[in-house]
């Protein structure tokens, strides 16, 4: 098939032919057969494949949830989706690929949140609006522009971060930003059959994904509509802000969040999230919430042996915060009297990330260096 015929793009062939990974069971389908995947806005008959739910991105970073699916991630890798020139510096600058890194300064940065592999490369299949890369490419097919040459695929180690960030698109309307690292592997599809075959060999390694009964429950309240009848995206946000993502820097920024959870600090939702961080015990009753996106999870936090690195990041910095505005510091914690701004907050991690990456690219040249003499 010819470039031009829409239908020869690896992004868009029809979803009844193409098989699912297992672990995409939770997800609904459209009435044409395109799964509707955990990350986009998706009241029933509403569904929106060319948008992002800030509020859903909260509860996957949360959570640490594949944006597809709405599984955990465990230990693979997390991938993010671009094209030729997006994700090309950062090849050259994580030090994966080069022996020689000029700069390690970089910290890849998404407006998406992570997914696995196998559903990386199953959204390439079948969604052309997966993601803004992809809708991107949706768009140029359709109006017959030319498709771009190569679409790269990168899985990383770790969400080093999770952040609001003022929309550079729309005043005030701020979204959240994925800081990924360690680069481990690339996929550069730069044809259709390319990205069949990779795609064919990572549903053929798919390992399965085993679900506690709370890790359940999560992922079926959020791929299910309420029984209202609308996206339960926003409701989930409300138990995510409970145990935790009330404390993810700067989520004010992201508009539709702040005004539903943070009108003001002493609002419930902000003093439910401060208790719950500092006396998690207290709130032992909320489990049995009628609200089940709080009790959903809490009993997913009251049942982890540990949660991800991310929540346990903002929850630190949560107690922090609680002790600053005044609650009883436990002794011997010599609180400090002012509270630090998020900014410094990201800017120290951040320092604190680069200096560690400089010190481990010195030590691995070091080592390349003992080895060649
Ligand atoms: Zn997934």
């Amino acid at each position: 098939m010819s470039e031009e015929d829409p239908s020869s793009s690896g992004a868009g062939r029809r979803p009844g032919d193409v098989l699912a990974p297992a672990r995409c069971s939770f997800l609904r389908v459209d009435p044409r057969g395109y799964p509707i995947i955990a990350v986009i806005p998706q009241s029933p008959g509403k569904e929106d494949y060319g948008t992002l739910s800030e509020a859903r991105k909260l509860v996957l970073a949360t959570y640490d949830l594949c944006a597809v699916c709405a599984l955990p991630f465990r230990d693979e890798l997390r991938w993010q989706v671009g094209f030729d020139d997006q994700l090309q510096r950062m090849e050259t600058t994580s030090g994966v690929f080069e022996e020689e890194v000029a700069d390690l300064e970089t910290t890849p940065r998404f407006s998406e949140a992570p997914v696995h592999e196998v559903c990386a490369l199953y959204a390439a299949q079948v969604c052309p609006y997966v993601s803004s890369p992809h809708a991107r490419l949706g768009d140029e097919v359709r109006k017959g522009r030319r498709r771009p040459k190569t679409l790269i695929l990168a899985g990383f180690d770790r969400t080093a971060g999770v952040y609001g960030h003022a929309s550079e698109m729309q005043s005030g309307a701020g979204i959240l930003m994925f800081e990924m690292a360690g680069l481990r592997r690339t996929h550069r599809l730069t044809s259709e059959r390319e990205a069949n075959e990779a795609y064919t060999a990572a549903l053929r390694d798919e390992v399965p994904i085993v679900l506690d009964d709370a890790e359940r429950r999560l992922v079926e309240i959020l791929s299910t509509p309420t029984p209202e009848d609308e996206d339960s995206g926003t409701l989930m946000a409300g138990g995510a802000w409970i145990v935790g993502a009330a404390f993810c820097p700067q989520v004010r920024q992201v508009d539709a969040l702040a005004r539903r959870f943070a009108k003001s600090d002493d609002s419930p939702w902000m003093k439910m999230a401060a208790t719950f961080a500092a006396r998690p015990e207290d709130m032992a009753d909320m489990t049995t919430f009628t609200d089940t996106s709080i009790a959903a999870a809490t009993t997913w936090f009251a049942t982890r042996e540990t949660v991800p690195a991310l929540l346990q990041q903002w929850r630190a910095d949560g107690r922090r915060q609680v002790r600053m505005v005044g609650a009883p510091a436990p002794r011997g914690s010599g609180g400090t009297a002012q509270g630090i701004p998020d900014e410094t907050a990201i800017r120290r991690r951040q320092e604190g990330e680069k200096a560690r990456r400089r010190d481990t690219e010195k030590a691995r040249r070091k080592q390349a260096r003992r080895r060649k003499r």
